[in-house]
């Protein structure tokens, strides 16, 4: 669970983010959706322990991320919009780094390294150094490394920008099988209609402020995301 209360971030004089306050439950994928320069990467660094805010709290599964970073980053997989990972390790090397990170033992380490290379079909590719990688390839390596310590929390940062149809469609799969387990997952996307089909809950920021928060029935109602989104952007 993450628990956003009344957080502040001023970027010089300009607030980026305005007392935002929303919760993300364990059982529901949670939509995080706003123009561009609306706060979105703000608050997701400012979640997970990238950045930090000037006023309010964000407990993740009850601890703060302020007061007690290292715990919750034990909990996190945060996967950002241009992943930068190192250029010079082969991608097996940065998955293994990010598992040792993570304290995963070797049996479950090489089953999720496989179920995951497999499932985004780059297990041929785990050998090559990662600048070697296409941009989409780069972004497979992050979410098999991101997916292979089993996060309670997983936040993404566009997650679906770059990938291949089948990656979309794997990520989303991957996503509903980590709810049902009682996971936690955020992400904030540009594109609507996916995140009408796939979330149950969504929050939409304005100018560094939540304009409307709540369940995908209650945001839309009868219309569609996209229309709502825009009606309330003008
Ligand atoms: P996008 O959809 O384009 O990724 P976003 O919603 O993620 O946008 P942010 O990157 O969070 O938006 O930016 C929010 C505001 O904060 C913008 O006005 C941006 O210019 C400003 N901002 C972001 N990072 C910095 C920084 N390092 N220094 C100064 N201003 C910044």
């Amino acid at each position: 669970m993450i628990k956003i209360s009344n957080v502040t971030k001023k970027y010089g004089e300009k607030k980026a983010l305005d007392n935002v306050s929303f919760e993300v439950d364990e059982d529901e994928i949670f939509a995080f959706i706003g123009h561009n320069g609306a706060g979105k990467t703000t608050l997701i660094k400012a979640i997970v322990g990238v950045h930090d805010f000037d006023e309010g709290k964000i407990l993740i599964n009850g601890k703060s991320i302020k007061e007690d970073p290292v715990a919750c980053k034990k909990e996190i997989a945060y996967v950002p919009d241009n992943p930068e990972l190192y250029e010079n390790m082969k991608a097996i090397q940065f998955i293994d780094f990010i598992c040792d990170m993570y304290e995963v033992g070797q049996e479950r380490r090489e089953k999720n390294i496989k179920k995951y290379a497999e499932m985004y079909d780059i297990s041929q590719n785990l050998n090559d150094t990662i600048e070697s990688l296409s941009h989409g390839m780069k972004q497979k390596v992050a979410l098999v490394a991101a997916l292979s310590h089993d996060p309670k929390v997983l936040i993404m940062d566009e997650p679906f920008v770059g990938l291949d149809p089948k990656a979309v469609f794997d990520t989303k799969e991957v996503m509903r099988e980590m709810v049902k387990e009682g996971k936690t997952i955020f992400f904030s996307t540009h594109i609507l209609d996916v995140a009408e089909k796939l979330c149950t809950k969504v929050a939409i920021i304005k100018k560094g402020k939540i304009i409307k928060v709540g369940s995908m029935k209650e945001v839309k109602g009868d219309k569609s995301l996209e229309k709502v989104f825009l009606e309330l952007e003008k």
